[in-house]
């Protein structure tokens, strides 16, 4: 069996971590393994760096859109690299590089100018939208940069300087990434540090970050919000979903087999907003069981680098041990595998894309979020039932419904208690819009106008008409 974490020795300063490729389970490279005091002089420069930064919105622009430029220049080293140490095929590789450049193109011209408010008194009151100072992002493994990304292009446009870390498990792509974009700014507006904990935990408490923006689980968010609070930070969080896929009584189910397979499996079932609970109707359940598990048998699964992959491996050890866990579990509550159940007989972190039928709705693989390439489907009866059983949870981070009358589907979308809820679809987000778990699944809200807001406080000169 692979090491579960990656291997180092430690405390001596230039230390480095060895990063491993999931599809072998062997060490390919190795990243900085920075100390938490390093925090301390990386924050101070991102301060100073921070004071000609905010002063000019017109040149940060411009910077920005160059920064977007070299990204895409860039993706040819970028995108094996990423695929290397996260698992995923080459092509979403791609995806999330692209993202990132459409990510820094769309905020960079966006920093908000003064705006006046009147409340019908003689009294003029202009608000001066202030970048906050240094922030810091923290991230996870499963879309090392399109997270990042989704945190320094509103950041970075609304001012502020960025000390970014990335998961100790895929440190390279945002590394390199980072140097890229530095390329088109200032030095020390974008910092990229790579390490094990507690560096995470230093960086969202260090009393000179003014914002902390973190995406992740939700015990290290809770944590994460602890530290913070030491200094009164901001804080934005980013956690966890369970989300539900009702298909309706209406709905084509070879229609919208594809779309819902990959809706829970893309990414190998590592996306935060995955259909991870599919509630079918009791008459189309046997339908919608085997459509899923045929195309769980013949998904194309390999390393990310292989051409004609489609589902790369789990991205490491916990989480694949998780994902054995929880499938264990429900085999021994009574489910069934219908595909899958069970690792791949090859080295790396290869699980057999899963599809569980007969599930008890208290098994853990329903209530918690499983994360990888397994993927519950329960019947019900009334539409009121599984509105209520998609409903009950922690979590409400997105939902989704699916069936042939649009209007109909849209109704029930409304009784969703979530973030986003699709119709015939999940997990499509428009750079324009906002995102925004509830319940547990979040703090805040990101994407869009909203997400720059959040990177901005608003200063305030209130005077009168006449002196
Ligand atoms: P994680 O919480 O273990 O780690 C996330 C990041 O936090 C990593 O960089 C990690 O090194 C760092 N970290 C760990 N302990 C810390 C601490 N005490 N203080 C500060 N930072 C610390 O999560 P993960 O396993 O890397 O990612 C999977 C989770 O992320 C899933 O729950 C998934 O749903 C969630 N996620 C949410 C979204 C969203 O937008 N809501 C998106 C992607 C992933």
């Amino acid at each position: 069996m692979p090491t579960s974490q990656p291997r180092r020795a430690r405390g001596i300063r230039g230390e480095r971590f060895a990063v491993l490729d999931p599809a072998t389970g062997e060490a390919f490279e190795e990243a900085p393994d920075q100390q938490p005091d390093e925090l301390d002089a990386v924050v101070g420069r991102a301060h100073e760096a921070w004071r000609s930064w905010r002063s000019d919105p017109v040149a940060r622009a411009t910077a920005l859109l160059a920064a977007a430029d070299a990204v895409e220049a860039a993706g040819a080293d970028i995108a094996p690299l990423l695929t290397r140490e996260q698992g995923k095929p080459l092509a979403e590789s791609y995806a999330e590089i692209a993202r990132t450049a459409a990510r820094l193109r769309y905020f960079a011209e966006m920093a908000p100018g003064p705006q006046s408010i009147r409340d019908g008194r003689p009294v003029r009151s202009e608000i001066r939208w202030r970048p906050l100072g240094p922030v810091a992002a923290i991230v996870p493994w499963n879309f090392p940069l399109q997270l990042a990304s989704a945190k320094f292009a509103p950041a970075l446009a609304a001012g502020n300087t960025m000390v970014l870390k990335p998961s100790p498990f895929t440190p390279l792509a945002t590394r390199l990434l980072g140097s890229v974009i530095s390329t088109a700014l200032p030095e020390d507006v974008l910092t990229v540090v790579t390490g094990h904990e507690p560096l995470g935990a230093r960086l969202a408490s260090h009393p000179g970050i003014r914002h902390v923006t973190f995406t992740g689980s939700i015990p290290t968010g809770r944590a994460v919000a602890e530290g913070a609070a030491a200094s009164l930070g901001r804080v934005t969080l980013e956690l966890g979903g369970n989300d539900a896929a009702i298909l309706l009584g209406d709905v084509d189910v070879e229609r919208i087999a594809d779309r819902l397979f990959w809706a829970a499996f893309r990414n190998c079932g590592q996306v935060c907003m995955a259909v991870k609970r599919v509630y079918a109707p009791a008459r189309l359940y046997s339908d919608v069981v085997e459509a899923l598990a045929q195309r769980a048998k013949t998904a194309v699964v390999g390393a990310g680098l292989d051409p004609g992959t489609q589902l790369g491996p789990v991205n490491n050890v916990p989480q694949l041990a998780r994902v054995e866990r929880y499938t264990a579990q429900a085999l021994a509550d009574g489910a069934r595998a219908v595909a899958g159940g069970h690792r791949l007989d090859r080295p790396g972190y290869f699980y057999a894309p899963t599809i569980l039928a007969d599930v008890p709705p208290d098994s853990p693989v329903v209530t918690e979020e499983q994360f990888g390439p397994v993927l519950p489907v329960l019947p019900y009866g009334s539409l009121d039932e599984a509105v209520e059983a998609a409903n009950d949870t922690g979590f409400g981070l997105g939902g989704s419904v699916w069936g042939t009358d649009l209007d109909r589907a849209e109704v029930v979308a409304d009784r969703l208690e979530c973030g986003t809820a699709w119709i015939n679809h999940h997990a499509e987000l428009s750079l324009a819009q906002p995102f925004a778990g509830i319940k547990e699944s979040g703090v805040g809200v990101a994407g869009g106008l909203w997400g720059l807001y959040g990177n901005l406080r608003p200063f305030v000169v209130h005077r009168p008409e006449e002196a």
